[in-house]
């Protein structure tokens, strides 16, 4: 085969690009990154050979890394399972295969970060490309496991590369040979490379051999892995850098799980809850980067339900015995083990960070800020755990302006109280000054600010917590004063109610579905509530979101008869009445998020009023 140059793919280049540039503060990386590549295809080529014994390797597992000082190359040579031509293409011609666009617009809002661009290259698979920081050339050469040829790959990172058959024998694996930029040829240094295998690539199951041409050959990683040790016999900073070089993070952790499980199912966890969100964390294919090794040998990451997606922050590792190697991808993924596994790991997270929150709920809600709007899709979707996740859920209190916890909302409750009341708005800010909540500021009751969009969602399939229903202020019907004894003081008379009432009614027309006179507002003159079967605010203007069909339901328009400007209305000429009901019921929908019904009608209706004066 003759040498084929093909370009890189559109945009690539620029990724390169920004690749080595923004990572050029922390060249160091790229070792760990073809260390890690390397220890990939071995365990591939292990795995794959369990229903696929041709492949299987009848030597030694292990990558070798010859350091040339004076040629000032380095060459990592492993066993792994190769790529044919085809795969060459296909993996290290295309960076970013399943979303270049979106790579390049993260990496736009990211330029600032360089903590967040060094992320993206995990998230992306430019992990190879990491060789180019150090490398003004690259040469792969590489034979696939069950081919006879073996192919070289060579590009100098810029436009892009060359693929030619190789003339010589080659045993299956690859190697990767980096021709040193002379601003890195301090890396042609094997002691150099000695140590940065012991501080990034240490627990790398493979023993990976140094060799240089004055040097013999010997082992620079202990290749144990971390997560078969006795949790007392591995020190905080060891969790640490395994969290920090093995899974990538760039954080310290805020929780470490260790644990060995014995009995009916045998299995080790490693799990790191990470302190800060990745920024990935609601993009749909999310999952958690949880590894499954079935007896130390490495199965896949993204092993379907054994991490709930409610968890999808978490981190780590999962090493079984009750497994058998010898089974497809598919069946691990089906297998009543995994669900045991899974199960009894999302109940030690749960009771570990219930732990945490009674320990110091100040760090807890910081965690709490990064991740609780993914544990409240728990509360949605996931039904056998929901009251777990409910007891760890932080909620705002109006009354004490902080998160509190659903069971100290319980305790507090006043005597007559048996619901849990809550307000779902946009913002904070917007809650705080609802006239919903007048009521119950006068009467000392507390309620819960609710502002991210699912949590009308799960308290309306939730229903209840600790057999106290959720009731929103802002739909559902409540008597405040059955709740306590002292009474609202009501001045307006019946008949006088009526004539109030009647009149807006008139005024409003079919813009609403009722008016009735209220003792729940005191500052404010009036307030929308739900009419019959009508949705929680903010659950609908969700629905409006994505349904344009969808019909705004009636609703019922309460008025304060004793606040002042209400009391004036019967008075007034009619156009005046008609101008206040209006404005009266527009504003009380801008309170709530709304748009005004008629922007110009209710700007003319403001200009008539203020003329009036
Ligand atoms: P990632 O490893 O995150 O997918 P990389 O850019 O590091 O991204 O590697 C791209 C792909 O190239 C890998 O997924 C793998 O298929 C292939 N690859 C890289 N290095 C090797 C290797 N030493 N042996 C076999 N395949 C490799």
């Amino acid at each position: 085969m003759t040498a084929q140059t093909h370009n890189f793919e559109a945009d690539t280049g620029k990724i390169l690009n920004i690749v080595i540039n923004s990572l050029y503060s922390d060249p160091d990386i790229f070792l760990r990154e073809l260390l890690s590549n390397a220890s990939d295809a071995i365990h591939k080529r292990k795995f794959l050979g369990q229903t696929e014994p041709s492949i299987l390797n009848s030597g030694e597992n292990e990558i070798f890394v010859h350091v040339d000082e004076k040629k000032k190359t380095i060459e990592l040579v492993d066993t792994g399972i190769g790529l044919s031509s085809d795969e060459l293409i296909e993996t290290l011609g295309t960076i970013a295969r399943s979303g270049t666009s979106s790579f390049l617009d993260s990496i736009d809002e990211a330029t600032d970060s360089k903590d967040a661009a060094k992320a993206l290259i995990g998230k992306f698979g430019v992990g190879f490309y990491s060789a180019f920081m150090v490398a003004e050339k690259v040469s792969v050469t590489t034979r696939k496991a069950g081919e006879k040829d073996a192919n070289i790959w060579e590009s100098d990172g810029q436009s892009g590369y060359t693929i030619y058959k190789s003339e010589n024998e080659h045993e299956i694996g690859t190697s990767i040979k980096l021709h040193l930029r002379k601003s890195a040829k301090e890396y042609a240094d094997l002691n150099k490379i000695k140590s940065l295998i012991k501080k990034y690539s240490d627990h790398i199951l493979v023993p990976i051999f140094v060799q240089s041409k004055d040097v013999e050959k010997e082992q620079a990683n202990s290749a144990q892995a971390l997560w078969t040790k006795s949790p007392s016999d591995v020190s905080k900073e060891e969790y640490f850098d395994f969290y920090k070089s093995t899974l990538g993070s760039f954080d310290d952790p805020y929780i470490t799980l260790h644990n060995r499980t014995e009995g009916s199912i045998d299995f080790t966890n490693l799990l790191f809850i990470p302190k800060t969100a990745p920024f990935d964390l609601f993009e749909p294919e999310r999952k958690a980067k949880v590894s499954l090794y079935i007896n130390r040998v490495f199965i896949s990451q993204d092993v379907d339900g054994i991490i709930p997606s409610w968890l999808r922050f978490v981190k780590g590792v999962l090493d079984t015995t009750s497994l058998d190697l010898n089974v497809s991808r598919e069946m691990v993924q089906s297998s009543p083990v995994i669900k045991k596994i899974s199960k009894s790991v999302t109940k030690r997270i749960l009771s570990e960070l219930k732990k945490k929150m009674k320990k110091d709920d100040e760090n807890y809600d910081a965690f709490w800020g990064q991740f609780g709007k993914v544990l409240k899709e728990g509360l949605y979707e996931d039904f056998e755990n929901r009251e777990k996740i409910a007891e760890i859920t932080r909620v705002y209190s109006f009354k004490h302006e902080k998160l509190i916890n659903l069971n100290s909302y319980i305790e507090e409750m006043a005597e007559k109280q048996d619901k849990i009341y809550y307000l779902t708005t946009d913002t904070l800010k917007q809650a705080k000054s609802s006239p919903h909540l007048e009521g119950f500021k006068a009467k000392g009751i507390d309620v819960l600010l609710m502002t991210d969009p699912i949590d009308a969602f799960w308290m309306s399939q939730m229903g209840a917590y600790k057999e106290k229903s959720f009731l929103s202020i802002s739909r559902d019907k409540y008597d405040l004063a059955a709740l306590s004894e002292e009474q609202a003081e009501d001045k307006a008379d019946d008949e006088a109610k009526n004539t109030i009432t009647t009149l807006i009614k008139d005024c409003l027309g079919d813009l609403i579905e009722d008016v009735k006179s209220t003792s729940e507002l005191v500052e404010s003159p009036v307030r929308l509530v739900a009419g019959e079967g009508g949705l929680d605010f903010n659950l609908e203007r969700i629905m409006k979101a994505q349904n344009p069909d969808f019909k705004d339901s009636t609703k019922i328009l309460e008025v304060n008869c004793n606040h002042e400007l209400v009391k004036r209305i019967p008075n007034l000429s009619v156009e005046l009445q008609e101008a206040i009901s209006r404005m009266l019921f527009e504003q009380a929908r801008v309170l709530d998020g709304e748009m005004p019904t008629d922007p110009q009608q209710f700007s003319k209706d403001l200009i008539a009023i203020g003329s009036s004066l």
